[in-house]
């Protein structure tokens, strides 16, 4: 029999267990929080053109500048100016690390002005083709790509570099939603012959990709795609030698080759898509970035998990929105925010709103870090949608202001909020779950018991109010207002995060007692729970 070791870590998992841990758990229970870091990714000419710039992002917090490599077969930056510009990020006092495109993007979003640019790989590489046959550059992997990246990963290794990113252009999709993988003859053949299977099954899959179905054909389709980009990144970790991290795209995971299972021990940039503010100013924009952000830190430990925190083009996204953004990698626990704009940096201008803003989160974060959000609405992105989805969450009930935690699986209990292709998925297998289910009613089946919801404000704060008595043991906010209320019991917090453009007033209750938080527009704040609190 096992000894009965009442280790801390046992002591916490049965305290939660039992319900006490409001009442019984010290303030910051385990990990001590690692402080939030802020860095930003340039290119080596930026650096060399505009070195003030060095002093301006030092001054405003940043302590470390990712230099731009290679780019899918190209290296326009010639060691020697790399190394200048590590040597001048490290005068200014930053830590000096690199950032390779190793595929290609599909289209130019680098944002280059300068014409003369590559904006896809070398005619040595080969073009990928879609199921219709028509073709793309990018976002592929032929041979030489993996060879040329560990050759440049060397090399770079030589140059004393030890930190590397890899853009999200390493996938095997063009974009999020799309069932990836390259339908070349080549690849056909190769897939057909490691699998076992019949000329025949080549059909079969294309008919399934193209209804998104989540056959054992179709599985085994991404499977090899999977396989073939983990190899690829291992091969270039091993001839780095330093520690190699991936970004993953929007909710990027399997059906773009990427398994995430196989990240989870690297430095992992986490998805995000509202590059400008024509996406991220309607609240939807914010909930399903930070949707995607939360379901990716299911896979990534808080300290190595990096932001994508980018705008495009450069100027696309204001600094509010960008100081906005801030609060989705507190509320997360993604602890170190990377700033990113292609090879343009944004408007200098935005560092004296962003300074600020960054002191501001990293402050809230130390009283949130290694602490798990909890409540009874459930964030569940599940196989279905990673497979075969379209990358459309149901993310909107995040604005309710009630508090909810992250599930990797179906759960017994809360409000579960299904998106279309999980939906479908469970209706054909049943649900095996006490939970209340709701689903949009743009899904096209939904399992038996589960309730439509408009994904509106209005129909989701029906949905609040008609959840009543309830909510009584849980704090959450009382208005009909657009707002985030993650709850980190542990942590004896919960923040409020306002998602109007507008200054509001809004009330955060819990069993008989209530709080008027005054927040300014986007602007997020901490409640305490408990003695001297709520
Ligand atoms: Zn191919």
């Amino acid at each position: 029999m096992e000894p009965c070791l009442w280790t801390r870590r046992r002591w916490l998992t049965q305290t939660l267990a039992s319900g006490l841990a409001v009442t019984t758990l010290p303030l910051h229970a385990w990990d001590r929080p690692a402080r939030r870091s802020f860095h930003v990714c340039l290119s080596p000419s930026i650096v060399e053109g505009e070195p003030q710039l060095l002093e301006v992002v030092r001054d405003a917090g940043a302590s470390v500048v990712w230099l731009a490599g290679f780019f899918y077969g190209h290296r326009p930056f010639s060691d020697e100016l790399l190394q200048r510009a590590r040597s001048r990020v490290e005068r200014a006092g930053l830590e000096a690390h690199l950032v390779n495109v190793p595929l290609g993007h599909p289209g130019d979003s680098l944002g280059s002005t300068d014409g003369g640019f590559p904006l896809t790989p070398p005619r040595h590489w080969q073009i990928a083709r879609k199921p219709d046959g028509s073709s793309f550059a990018g976002t592929s992997l032929h041979e030489p790509a993996s060879q040329e990246n560990a050759a440049a990963l060397r090399q770079f290794r030589k140059l004393s570099f030890r930190r590397c990113f890899l853009d999200d252009d390493f996938r095997l999709a063009r974009g999020p939603g799309e069932i990836g993988g390259c339908f070349c003859d080549d690849h056909r053949q190769r897939f057909l012959r490691a699998a076992g299977l019949p000329a025949g099954s080549w059909s079969e899959l294309l008919d399934d990709v193209q209804a998104r179905r989540l056959t054992p054909l179709l599985r085994s389709w991404l499977d090899y795609q999977c396989d073939a980009l983990t190899a690829s990144f291992r091969l270039q970790r091993r001839a780095f030698g330093g520690a190699l991290g991936v970004m993953v795209m929007y909710l990027g995971a399997e059906k773009a080759g990427i398994r995430l299972a196989d990240y989870r021990r690297v430095p992992f940039r986490v998805g995000e898509l509202m590059f400008d503010d024509r996406s991220f100013r309607p609240v939807k924009g914010k909930t399903d970035e930070l949707f995607s952000v939360l379901f990716h830190r299911r896979f990534v430990s808080p300290d190595k998990a990096y932001s994508e925190t980018t705008a495009y083009p450069a100027n696309a996204l204001s600094a509010a929105n960008m100081a906005a953004k801030l609060v989705i990698s507190t509320i997360a626990d993604v602890r170190h925010t990377m700033f990113m704009s292609g090879l343009t940096p944004f408007p200098r201008e935005h560092w004296a709103v962003l300074g600020p803003a960054m002191r501001a989160q990293a402050r809230l974060h130390d009283e949130l870090a290694g602490h798990k959000p909890r409540g009874p609405l459930k964030h569940f992105w599940g196989e279905a949608q990673r497979y075969v989805g379209d990358d459309r969450p149901f993310s909107l009930w995040l604005a309710m202001g009630v508090p909810f935690e992250v599930v990797a699986s179906l759960p017994n209990q809360g409000c579960v909020f299904l998106s279309d292709f999980d939906a479908r998925e469970m209706a054909a297998r049943g649900p095996r779950t006490r939970a209340n289910l709701f689903c949009r009613p743009s899904a096209q089946a939904r399992p038996a018991g589960a309730v439509a919801v408009g994904e509106t404000l209005s129909e989701l704060f029906a949905l609040k109010r008609s959840l009543g008595r309830s909510l009584g043991a849980v704090p959450h906010v009382v208005e009909d207002e657009p707002a985030v209320c993650a709850w980190y019991p542990t942590a004896r917090r919960v923040l409020v995060w306002n998602l109007c453009e507008h200054p509001r007033t809004l009330t955060v209750t819990l069993q008989n007692r209530q709080q008027s938080v005054g927040l300014g527009p986007l602007e997020a704040t901490t409640v305490k729970i408990g003695p001297g609190g709520l």
